[in-house]
């Protein structure tokens, strides 16, 4: 039986490794972890957010320069001008030039404002109306007539076409003396941008929508913003920007993160539009885009969990095995290969109980090879050695399996014969005797003889293992006493030999 000091080393032992394996598969892990999210929360703020920006922003520029340069074009156009300045008088004419610039640009809708009549003159409609000062509709021409830019570009409804959403490009017009005349330009509709909204909200799983410098939302993908972020609504008015706008109460472009309301971690790309003086918000979510590592991490530590398992499982059956194999060894006698002391101890201890329990005759033989000193003296103690090594053998072939050999100690054996009277016993005891007292021991081709003397015990029920082996003890005495090369029995009361 491992004994406990040996138990709790091995317990200790797997403990410690079970605790580095652990501890170095968890921090190599989450090393890992670690580096793969810093590198892909870099690559988010630093490349794949401002790349997203840098295209949506191209894209915009193509769908915006062209139109303000066309409306530019039409600002410094001769035709309009000397029309303007003729007094508007055949509306026809304008409109078949206002509607050669939408055919020829594919723009949505093509305008001119005169300061002079306040005519609004669209390309299909000919007069739309006339300008009323006080209509809220109209405010925008106030602010034109007053701004000191040449142009602006505002996102409102079309009156002309079903108050659809669109994209003005307010040109101010001047005759040739630099007196202001009226706005023209063109106008299109934001479709084209909500679609690439749309297709970069799909593609890349990020949000993208423009904010004017004012900090509200001017145009968002066809589903609304992130947060629910509705065009005309204020940053302000959304729940979940609340610590952006702590950090940043009105847009300024770069780099930020931000948690929303429910702790979620947020990228957001901000950069100035500044044809539109819009903000250009691209905004990704961590979470998302961090679910890959997580999952890897999680596989990982799997991965680590079983194999230090199957490791420490196998090192346990190693150790174990190992035990064993020191326990055994450390039962037997290295000279003989039979039991030792210790081992018979066990043994012993096992058939006195079987033997109690049956209940079934026990015979103990205590053996003492004669003179075995002067053997030593003569043939020296190699030879001494390989004499009890067979005699051991001796011992081996003139007893069954079931019965207990043991090197007792020195030259002595100890025997205990299962389930055999004291009349078989004594069979037994002589044969070995006689065999010993027969044979010729060899060593290095040189015959050794030997004689060997026995006393013989049974077990009574009052005997201890101490007790019968005493009785062995004493009969082997008197064995030797009485001229050795014999065996004698004890018996518990008067009846000695
Ligand atoms: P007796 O007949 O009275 O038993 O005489 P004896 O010489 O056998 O008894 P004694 O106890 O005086 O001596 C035992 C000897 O056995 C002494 C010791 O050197 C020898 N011996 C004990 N163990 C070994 C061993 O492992 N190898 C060898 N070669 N000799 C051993
Ligand atoms: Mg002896
Ligand atoms: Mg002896």
């Amino acid at each position: 039986m491992p004994s406990r000091s040996a138990l709790f080393s091995q317990r200790s032992l797997i403990l410690t490794l079970l605790l580095l394996l652990g501890c170095g598969f968890l921090a190599t892990s989450l090393i890992s972890y670690f580096a793969s999210r810093s590198a892909i929360r870099d690559s988010i703020v630093n490349t794949e957010l401002p790349l997203t920006s840098d295209t949506v922003y191209s894209e915009i520029q193509k769908d915006l320069v062209r139109p303000i340069l066309i409306s530019s074009m039409m600002a410094h156009d001769t035709f309009l001008r000397d029309w303007a300045l003729e007094g508007e008088h055949d509306p026809q004419q304008l409109s078949r030039y206002l509607n050669e610039i939408m055919g020829q640009y594919r723009a949505y809708t093509a305008f001119f404002v005169s300061s002079r009549t306040g005519n609004y003159y669209q390309a299909q409609k000919g007069v739309l109306k006339k300008i009323d000062p006080n209509e809220p509709r109209d405010a925008w021409y106030g602010r034109v007539l007053k701004m000191d830019e040449p142009y602006e570009i505002n996102v409102d409804l079309d009156m002309a076409n079903q108050d659809r959403l669109t994209v003005f490009i307010n040109y101010r017009m001047f005759d040739y003396d630099g007196n202001f005349i009226g706005v023209t330009g063109i106008g299109l509709t934001v479709e084209a941008v909500v679609r690439l909204i749309d297709d970069y909200q799909q593609r890349y799983q990020r949000q993208v929508f423009f904010v004017d410098p004012q900090g509200r939302v001017v145009l968002t993908g066809s589903n609304g913003g992130p947060h629910g972020a509705r065009t005309g609504q204020s940053l302000r008015e959304l729940g979940g920007l609340r610590d952006l706008l702590k950090q940043m109460p009105v847009p300024v472009s770069g780099s930020h993160e931000y948690r929303n309301d429910a702790g979620r971690s947020h990228f957001l790309n901000i950069r100035l539009v500044p044809e539109l003086n819009w903000y250009l918000f691209v905004d990704k979510r961590e979470d998302g885009a961090l679910d890959n590592v997580r999952q890897s991490l999680y596989l990982n530590l799997a991965i680590c969990t079983i194999i230090g398992l199957v490791v420490l499982s196998l090192l346990n059956a190693m150790v174990k095995r190992h035990q064993e194999s020191i326990e055994a060894l450390a039962t037997l006698d290295s000279l003989t290969g039979l039991p030792n002391r210790r081992g018979f101890d066990l043994l012993a201890a096992q058939a006195l109980q079987e033997s109690r329990r049956e209940p079934n005759p026990l015979v103990a033989l205590l053996i003492d090879l004669d003179h075995f000193k002067a053997l030593n003296d003569t043939h020296g103690h190699l030879a001494g050695d390989e004499v009890l090594r067979q005699f051991a053998q001796v011992l081996e072939n003139c007893l069954r399996q079931a019965d207990i050999i043991c090197r007792w100690g020195g030259e002595e054996f100890i025997v205990l014969l299962k389930d055999t009277d004291g009349a078989r016993a004594r069979e037994i005891a002589e044969k070995i005797r006689q065999r010993t007292e027969e044979l010729a021991f060899n060593f290095a081709g040189k015959p050794i003889r030997l004689t060997t003397s026995i006393g013989l015990s049974t077990l009574q029920r009052e005997d201890t293992l101490d007790s019968l082996i005493a009785r062995a003890d004493h009969a082997l005495y008197r064995a030797k006493q009485s001229g050795r090369n014999r065996v004698c029995t004890e018996m518990p009361r008067s009846d000695n030999e």
